[in-house]
């Protein structure tokens, strides 16, 4: 089955016309596709809900979507009411019971009348109770105490597994949920006949492109942020989240039984669809520098993108055979021990207990336990079985003795003592117990991770959506690589470079070309970028001086902060938010371009794709050279290891791009004055460690 084109989540009500300001307790609904919702949409009246909702699917269908439209409130009875009410077990018919019976229109309604009227048709008093009306109506208590004798069942069963959900009898009182249904049964029977591909869930099978499904946003949905009404924030997340969720995942849910009383979609899956929030934004002053720095250590600068930093991308549930490379949104927890049962190490002969000095002889059983299959016989004292290695040790075995050591017959075994008991074997949960968190939020999944979280029982996991980071370069002077060069003119070296270095860091790089140095181009292609992309990298204009166009249109666009940093190969770093995404000014220069995306940039990029902050692992080497260097800037040299001392690339000309490329990492010198002679301490840092 393909996915669901459109989501649309109502948030039902079952009273009076509410106010013409939105409020809450009226009707809200909202539409989502592909993990983005739109604004909710405020509705007054049952009647201006179905007449939207009617043009909604209109629309989608004529388009060709598949929609999924959710309304919060039961769309059955309890097992058995269908039948004490129409002679037969089918949902449907009590849909057509009730639309046959409610009058509706924006100000009055006659719900308390026909829940009564149900009433009358049941034994003793009820089911239904609630009369929220000034006139006391026959056969509907005001209590639910006072209900005695009618037969029906308290609650669906759903409703016993979603705790705190109301009884459709109740129908008056805050969470109330009776006259919902009452309200909401005829407006759906309507929608039911109105198309002829449409599947009402769970009652009948989901094979058209039309489904109407029982939601529950209390289930998963948290309280409201500031500035939200709780019923327009509850269908906007109930629709993002439903609509973001891997195909395969909502089939799942869908896959319930058929059955009479309805079901709430999600019961069993709140934990996944509790999603994550939906990232914060930056704030605007994220890259604000403290007042009168006017060169800021290197070790400043990555203290306050730490704190600022916070990951911008969501969050997606992935099966482990795609997982890797990504980064884990939550902690992967050992569903189950490893290894999950006492084994053997080594192949041998398994008996209980452990034997002093000496010969011993021992009864050899027929069967054998190998690995994945168990004997399923318990072993005598005085006898000994044949394991082979990873076999779960049968009942009556806790020590092995290695084959080698033994000589055996048919029936009879038989070795030199000493032998500790429990030798050879491994214990349960020796490695990882259940319970035990086996890999950590902010990670980056290897393949060793992988086959952990595997072995432990998991599989499907948390993972952040990749970070999309725009690359463009600028330059007037610039061409593509590859094209014709007139005089004056560079092709564009940095480019490849950070797409190169971005993809290495396991983001998706999304290549935004060349802009000549004009504001206007640059505006737009900016536009371009913040629209596809979650972060911007561009390269050159990025200083101080009349053609540094990315600062200038920065700064004018209020979000810009010019970081002059103490180090060497560098130039100002221009950070802002363009449309609130980040943007990385780094330097023209391809040298002091890569310095800086390895030492600021790809922590940085870390952090906004979910994972902890990175830091760069280097190692002491002996220098294979000599260097004087003066206080106030950290330097980093473009370096490589041969025979076990740190080589430097013979120029320091930051022009140099040949020496970029025969470096394999760089020597960091500290910020103060320092010299280094030959054979001294020096720390090198590898490409690696800092692509992470
Ligand atoms: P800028 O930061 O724009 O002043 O550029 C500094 C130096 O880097 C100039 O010599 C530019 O020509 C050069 N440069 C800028 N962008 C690139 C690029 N994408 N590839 C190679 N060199 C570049
Ligand atoms: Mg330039």
């Amino acid at each position: 089955m393909t996915a669901w084109d459109a989501v649309i989540m109502v948030d039902w009500s079952g009273g009076n016309q509410a106010p013409a300001k939105p409020t809450k307790d009226a009707i809200w609904a909202c539409i989502a596709r592909g993990g983005t919702a739109e604004e909710p949409v405020y509705l007054r009246n049952r009647q201006l809900a179905e007449a939207w909702i009617t043009d909604i699917i209109d629309a989608a269908q004529a388009r060709g979507e598949r929609v999924l439209v959710g309304f919060d409130f039961p769309f059955g009875y309890p097992m058995g009411f269908a039948r004490a009410l129409t002679g037969q077990d089918d949902p449907f018919g009590v849909w057509d019971w009730v639309e046959a019976r409610i009058e509706d229109a924006p100000t009055t309604n006659n719900r308390f009348d026909v829940a009564a009227e149900v009433n009358t048709l049941f034994p003793g008093v009820g089911p239904f109770w609630g009369n929220g009306l000034k006139r006391d109506i026959p056969h509907l208590p005001r209590r639910g105490t006072e209900r005695q004798g009618h037969g029906m069942p308290e609650r669906r069963e759903a409703e016993q597994i979603a705790k705190g959900a109301f009884p459709v009898w109740q129908l008056s009182g805050a969470g109330a949920v009776g006259g919902q249904v009452l309200m909401g049964l005829p407006v759906l029977n309507r929608l039911r006949r109105r198309w002829d591909n449409v599947c009402v869930w769970p009652f009948e099978a989901l094979d058209g492109s039309l489904a109407l499904v029982e939601i529950w946003p209390s289930l998963t949905v948290g309280p409201q942020p500031e500035g939200w009404i709780r019923d327009a924030w509850q269908v906007h997340e109930v629709a993002r989240i439903t609509s973001g969720l891997p195909a395969d995942r909502l089939e799942q849910m869908l896959d319930v039984p058929k059955t009479e009383e309805g079901w709430i979609l999600g019961l069993g899956f709140e934990d996944e669809l509790r999603g994550a929030p939906e990232p914060p934004r930056l704030k605007n002053d994220c890259f604000a520098l403290p007042p009168g720095i006017d060169w800021a250590p290197v070790d400043d600068v990555l203290q306050l993108l730490k704190e600022r930093l916070a990951p911008v991308v969501g969050t997606e549930v992935l099966p482990l055979n795609a997982a890797l490379g990504r980064t884990l949104a939550a902690n992967v927890v050992a569903k189950r021990a490893n290894p999950p049962h006492p084994n053997t190490a080594v192949d041998g002969y398994g008996f209980a207990g452990g034997r002093g000095d000496g010969v011993h002889r021992l009864r050899l059983m027929a069967d054998r336990a190998a690995a994945g299959s168990d004997p399923g016989v318990i072993v005598p004292d005085g006898h000994a079985i044949r394991v082979l290695t990873g076999a779960a040790l049968p009942e009556g075995v806790d020590t092995v003795v290695l084959q080698e050591d033994v000589s055996a017959s048919q029936t009879e075994i038989a070795f030199h003592g000493p032998i500790k008991a429990g030798a050879n074997t491994r214990k349960a949960g020796e490695d990882v117990e259940a319970g035990q968190t086996v890999a950590e939020a902010g990670a980056r999944l290897g393949p060793a991770d992988l086959a952990l979280i595997a072995a432990t029982g998991g599989n499907d996991v948390t993972v952040r959506k990749p970070l999309r980071v725009a690359i463009l370069s600028t330059g007037d002077e610039l061409v593509e690589a590859g094209e014709r060069a007139a005089a004056g003119q560079i092709f564009d070296a940095n480019r490849p470079m950070l797409l190169g270095l971005v993809g290495q860091m396991g983001h998706q790089a999304v290549d935004l070309g060349r802009v000549p140095d004009d504001r206007a181009q640059l505006r737009a292609r900016l536009d371009q970028a913040a629209s596809k992309a979650d972060v911007i990298l561009s390269s050159g204009g990025a200083s101080a001086g009349d053609e540094d166009h990315v600062s200038a249109i920065l700064r004018e666009a209020n979000a810009m902060e010019l970081w002059r940093i103490a180090i060497k190969p560098g130039r100002p770093l221009a950070l802002g938010l363009w449309h609130g995404k980040p943007v990385f000014g780094l330097p023209g220069n391809p040298v002091a371009a890569m310095v800086c995306t390895l030492v600021f940039a790809a922590p940085a990029l870390a952090v906004l794709g979910g994972r902890r902050w990175p830091e760069p692992q280097g190692y002491l080497l002996p220098a294979a050279f000599e260097k004087r260097k003066k206080d106030g800037r950290r330097e980093f040299l473009r370096a490589r290891v041969r025979n076990g001392q740190a080589e430097v690339f013979q120029s320091e000309g930051s022009g140099r791009i040949s020496g970029l490329s025969w470096a394999e990492g760089l020597v960091e010198l500290p910020d103060e004055a320092i010299t280094i002679a030959r054979g001294d301490p020096v720390r090198f840092i590898p490409w690696d460690s800092f692509i992470g």
